[in-house]
């Protein structure tokens, strides 16, 4: 069976090199006699391992030594509770923009350690748009300020970096990671969970502003304290060894695709693609303000919701797999990561131009 074309949200298409490498060192890491998988995380080897996606990661994200750089686990979902623990310190109240699906989870969590100010939210225009930054209603001793750069099952994607004075700001990068340069001095903290751009779910990459270590509050569980998982290399429990060694090979295989700058054009040019070919053709359609549309969820609907079934069924067949859309918001979605090919953005558009034709 060769290989499809797997538009899923996550966990996403890895590339194709990585797994054959993974497949090629599984029996026997590098002379090891092992897998990664069944190594000691206090080996040198796995040390190796470890140290040297921390550094690719570093490189190609543009962080500093002024931020730790953690591998921590529980996905994304877990950082929702453990910004808020970590970053209030003696503040009471946080600041919190709502853009859809994955803000509304963060801020829920939220509110269970702290005052939750929601800056602005998209609801009003039905989370096809970002509210401009003039209109937030911030508070300038929030102990942060927290938004989703891009809401994976909108397909809403921030078009620019607010600014929030002293106030750190915090992101939740999970979907749009790496998929193009982007300048970390600005923020106090970033998260991503692993599954669309970095590697297998579970596993989830934080950079946090070293300044901001420390504080967190005493009945923060252990394996939630930043400064402790920085202290001690984020393998103070056993890591998730084997997805910290895969998201290794992510960060090699990006390097050797160019890095981030390299990425943004082709994922620019992946998405500019598929969006003006929606737009151009009136059986399809996407709700979502053309400044404001993801590079890497693209969320469309049929002239005829009857149609869906049909769609999908066609989809399987030619090996273009997951298109179907969040069950929360319906239609289609095709997620296109960093490892999405160019060419099966193209065998995408040549079914959906096949389809219209017949159906339509
Ligand atoms: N935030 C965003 C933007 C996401 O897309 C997701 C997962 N789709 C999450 C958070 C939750 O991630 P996890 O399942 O790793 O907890």
């Amino acid at each position: 069976m060769s290989r499809a074309f797997n538009f899923c949200a996550g966990p996403a298409t890895l590339p194709e090199a990585v797994l054959k490498q993974a497949q090629e060192e599984m029996l026997d890491w590098r002379g090891t006699g092992m897998s990664v998988m069944e190594m000691s995380h206090r080996s040198d080897e796995f040390v190796e391992i470890a140290e040297t996606a921390e550094k690719d990661l570093r490189e190609l994200a543009g962080v500093s030594d002024d931020y730790a750089v953690l591998f921590m686990q529980g996905g994304a979902s877990s950082q929702f509770s453990t910004i808020p623990l970590n970053l209030l310190g003696d503040k009471t109240s946080a600041d919190y923009v709502n853009t859809g699906i994955w803000s509304k989870k963060a801020i829920a969590e939220a509110k269970r350690y702290a005052d939750v100010n929601v800056v602005a939210s998209a609801e009003d225009n039905g989370f096809t748009s970002i509210p401009e930054q003039s209109s937030w209603r911030t508070n300038p001793d929030a102990a942060y300020l927290h938004y989703t750069p891009n809401e994976t099952i909108g397909g809403l994607e921030y078009d620019f970096v607010p600014e929030s004075g002293d106030v750190p700001l915090v992101a939740d990068l999970s979907s749009t990671i790496l998929s193009r340069p982007l300048d970390v001095s600005k923020f106090g903290l970033i998260y991503a969970g692993a599954q669309k751009n970095i590697g297998p779910s579970g596993l989830v990459v934080v950079f946090v502003r070293k300044d901001l270590l420390g504080k967190a509050r005493k009945e923060t569980p252990t394996m939630m304290n930043y400064q402790v998982i920085a202290d001690n290399d984020s393998m103070y429990n056993t890591p998730a060894t084997y997805s910290w060694y895969l998201a290794g090979l992510v960060f090699k295989w990006l390097k050797a695709q160019g890095g981030v700058e390299a990425m943004a054009e082709i994922n620019s040019r992946k998405a500019t693609k598929l969006y003006d070919f929606i737009d151009g053709n009136d059986f399809y359609a996407n709700p979502i303000d053309p400044r404001f549309r993801s590079w890497m969820n693209v969320p469309f609907t049929l002239a005829d919701d009857g149609l869906n079934g049909e769609f999908l069924k066609g989809a399987d067949a030619r090996g273009l797999l997951n298109l179907k859309g969040h069950r929360s918001v319906g239609g289609m979605r095709a997620s296109i990561y960093n490892a999405m090919p160019e060419a099966g953005v193209d065998a995408l558009i040549q079914y959906m131009t096949e389809f219209a034709r017949e159906r339509g």
